[in-house]
């Protein structure tokens, strides 16, 4: 943590305990902030914003490009940091350093293109165009198993648009956040009059989240997590009228049609279904194989779960690092007990290393063959756990893939250029992500990213993802000396 620019005494001490996944073993105690720490928070970045909105706005990509040049740095030291905090492989973790990067460059470049558009006027000598502003304070919430690029994509967004934050991250991430948080001060310094407070972190629970999500001075509220926190959280922020950009859960399906090529497909149904032990939003859950491909495909997967390495998720080699915490794997293992009694052959979803490590929880990722999709299918188990049917018809096949309240990641696997434009189409899969002869996970940056239904309708990173972080204005300009009214109204005043 040192070398973020972390203090020591800021690990020690605090309220609030922080465990390592890979051992359970606690690994610092850092502090639990309040309520009134989350008003001050939003006070001081209140303030900061007033200044920070005048600063020009590729001054303010400055602040961004040398925040992405902090990370360039120390991309091994904080991937190590992810792999520790949240279980996930070391290159998972370097990768996720990388997307910080990325929206980094995409955001200095943002901050010379914030264009609006000049529209003809129905009114001669007059002019209209669209102006983008600066918002204010913007609340940023996260979850643990991206718990720093979420935010990177926020932070990065946020700041070229001449809005300040303040980040509740997950309670079970401090560690990266303050690593973070430093190293936008360390960026911050380098540059002359940038206000202290552009950015803020506060540490704690749900109750944290709930205070700044209710505040007032927070004009955008940006949630990362489960879809029972957005259910939560959307009411309290529309009441006040507040803007939120909702990412929560997915549900995420793949196709595979007769045309697929069966060796492709199930390399990406490995990394999408179990790596990162099944806990990204963008997991693969639901798998919906041609009867014509179906036993052929089900051999190569059972192949490669038999073998996947499972383990410490620093050591090399290692593929699947363990679950976040007893929690998960408890879902875990109800989720597969209620597969099990709705018919599934369920292959894999043991426990491993309980010995070696007893308050850590391995598992092999699990294959559930189904008959058809039942109610836990139709329900997010953030865990590797891939349910498997068959179908015969593609119309069908989508019309099942549609039948879940989630709609963020999709897949097609197919040669065929007609099911993959169908699967593309209007008629084709309801979610904000669909891809063709990849899995849904593992999104690039320069797309915008979030998901449909009670995923929350929420988009973020890249293409124009930035609009909502800013307030639009329309201006009409008149250069004229009448003053001719809109719709040929008259509205002339006698003299
Ligand atoms: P979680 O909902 O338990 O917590 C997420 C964040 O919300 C944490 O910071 C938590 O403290 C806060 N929170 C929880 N309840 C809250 C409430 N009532 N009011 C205010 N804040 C609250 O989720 P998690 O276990 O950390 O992450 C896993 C979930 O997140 C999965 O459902 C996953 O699909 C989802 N997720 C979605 C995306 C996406 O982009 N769509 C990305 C990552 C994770």
């Amino acid at each position: 943590m040192a070398e973020f620019g972390v203090s020591e005494a800021a690990l020690t001490g605090g309220g609030l305990a922080v465990r390592s996944p890979v051992n359970g073993a606690l690994i610092a105690e850092v502090r639990l902030d309040t309520k009134a720490d989350c008003e001050r928070a939003v006070e001081a970045a209140d303030s900061a914003f007033r200044i920070w909105r005048l600063v020009p706005a590729p001054k303010r990509g400055e602040l961004v490009r040398l925040f992405g040049e902090e990370l360039r740095a120390r991309k091994s030291a904080l991937g190590h940091l992810i792999a520790i905090e949240t279980g996930k492989i070391l290159q998972e973790g370097l990768g996720e350093v990388q997307e910080m990067i990325d929206i980094c460059g995409f955001a200095a470049g943002l901050s010379r293109q914030l264009y609006g558009l000049t529209l003809p006027s129905e009114r001669p000598g007059h002019r209209m165009m669209e102006t983008w502003h600066p918002l204010g304070v913007a609340g940023v919430i996260t979850a643990f198993n991206f718990p720093v690029a979420v935010w990177a994509w926020n932070a990065a967004i946020t700041l070229v648009c001449g809005d300040t934050l303040v980040w509740k991250p997950s309670e079970k991430t401090p560690l990266c956040a303050l690593a973070c948080q430093a190293l936008l001060e360390r960026a911050a310094k380098r540059l002359e009059s940038i206000p202290s407070a552009v950015g803020a972190v506060i540490l704690g629970g749900p109750e944290l989240g709930e205070a700044l999500a209710a505040n007032p001075r927070v004009p955008l509220v940006s949630a990362t997590g489960s879809t029972r926190m957005g259910r939560a959280l959307a009411p309290r922020i529309a009441q006040r009228f507040g803007r939120a950009i909702l990412e929560l859960g997915g549900n995420n399906g793949a196709i595979v049609t007769p045309t697929a090529d069966l060796a492709l497909a199930a390399r990406a149904i490995l990394f999408a279904a179990a790596g990162t032990a099944g806990q990204r939003c963008t997991s693969l859950r639901r798998l919906f194989l041609h009867e014509s491909v179906y036993d052929e495909l089900m051999a190569r997967l059972k192949a490669a779960y038999a073998q996947i390495p499972v383990g410490n998720p620093l050591t090399d080699g290692t593929l699947v690092g363990p679950l976040i915490g007893r929690a998960a794997f408890e879902s875990m293992q109800e989720s597969l007990s209620e597969a099990r009694r709705d018919g599934a052959k369920v292959f894999g979803g043991e426990r491993l290393y309980e010995d070696l490590w007893p308050e850590a929880f391995y598992v092999r990722p699990a294959l559930a063959e189904l008959p058809r999709q039942t109610p836990v299918v139709a329900r997010e188990t953030f865990a590797p756990v891939l349910y498997v049917m068959r179908y015969r018809d593609l119309d069908a096949a989508i019309r099942e893939h549609n039948a879940v309240a989630q709609g963020l990641a999709s897949s097609i696997f197919t040669r065929d250029l007609g099911e993959a434009e169908l699967f593309m189409s209007g008629a084709g899969s309801d979610c904000g992500i669909v891809n063709v002869n990849i899995g849904p996970s593992g999104a690039e940056i320069g797309g915008a990213f979030g998901g449909e239904k009670e995923t929350g309708g929420g988009r973020e990173a890249g293409s124009d993802a930035w609009k909502t972080y800013m307030r639009r204005a329309t201006n009409t300009i008149n250069s004229s000396q009448g003053l001719p009214l809109a719709q040929g109204i008259r509205f002339d005043a006698p003299r």
